[in-house]
């Protein structure tokens, strides 16, 4: 049978992050992907110029349309822009998507430097979406913000990971590519265990939209029935091919897409 992943999440026009980023990624990974649109960024691979949230019913009609007709095996949550939308977000999983694996991306800021959540919304992320979170997924300068305290060592990553568990999510899969140095060292950190993903650090500009394609990664593993463990190994691979195969690769002016 078909796995099927539901990522909710924003809108990029150029192709490389957002729900596009995820739908490609879920059909690369033998997923049928489908989509809830919560924000509307006017980007590309420069920035983004404007956005525009969806409208609260909007969001919920299209929660709606999906769930009464096709049940997920996975829902991912990316882009929620304002208070409201993770509000709105948190209810409707909570009243709908029971026994659901949720693999939550915080996005918060875009590699350009733009808000993708507004700071007001942060404490509400924390307080309404990562209790249902099977896993969430922070970059280092995400998890800083959740966590409070500069993240530049192994130990302060684990430190990290140990107190955003604290908010009721089963695991962090902590990113570190964002530190210094040669290496991008990721860590999985769960109540009673921990494990790191190692790699060599690859010289690119074009990483836009990297962080949805790993948690699209994951969350295609999750629905196709793979333990967290190997879905997030699996991810860090294909997150790194994906990065090596456009490694030279000239689309747009900024940081371009990566290859799936
Ligand atoms: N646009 C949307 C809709 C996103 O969800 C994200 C990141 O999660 C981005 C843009 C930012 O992508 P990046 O920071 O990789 O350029």
């Amino acid at each position: 049978m078909l796995a099927k992943a539901l990522t909710i999440a924003g809108f990029d026009a150029s192709g490389g992050a957002g729900i596009q980023a995820d739908l490609k990624t879920f059909s690369a990974l033998g997923c049928y992907g489908m989509s809830v649109l919560t924000a509307l960024p006017i980007q590309n691979t420069c920035g983004v110029s404007n956005c525009y949230s969806i409208p609260l019913t909007a969001i919920e009609e299209q929660l709606d349309s999906i769930f009464s007709d096709i049940t997920p095996d996975v829902i991912k949550i990316g882009m929620l822009f304002n208070s409201e939308i993770v509000n709105l977000v948190a209810q409707y999983l909570k009243q709908n998507a029971k026994g659901i694996p949720v693999v939550v991306d915080p996005v918060m800021v875009a590699k350009s430097g733009d808000m993708l959540l507004l700071p007001e919304a942060v404490s509400t992320l924390k307080e309404k979406i990562l209790p249902l979170a099977t896993v969430v997924t922070p970059n280092t300068d995400e998890a800083e913000v959740l966590f409070g305290h500069k993240i530049n060592t192994q130990e302060a990553m684990l430190d990290a990971a140990r107190q955003i568990l604290e908010t009721g999510v089963e695991a962090v899969f902590l990113k570190g590519g964002h530190m210094e140095g040669g290496m991008c060292q990721d860590l999985l950190f769960t109540e009673d265990k921990y494990q790191w993903f190692i790699s060599r650090r690859i010289k690119s500009k074009n990483t836009h939209g990297t962080g949805c394609t790993l948690s699209a990664a994951i969350a295609s593993g999750l629905a196709r029935g793979d333990s967290l463990v190997t879905s997030c190994s699996n991810a860090k691979e294909y997150i790194t091919q994906a990065i090596l195969s456009f490694q030279y690769e000239a689309i747009g002016k900024g940081h371009g897409p990566v290859n799936h």
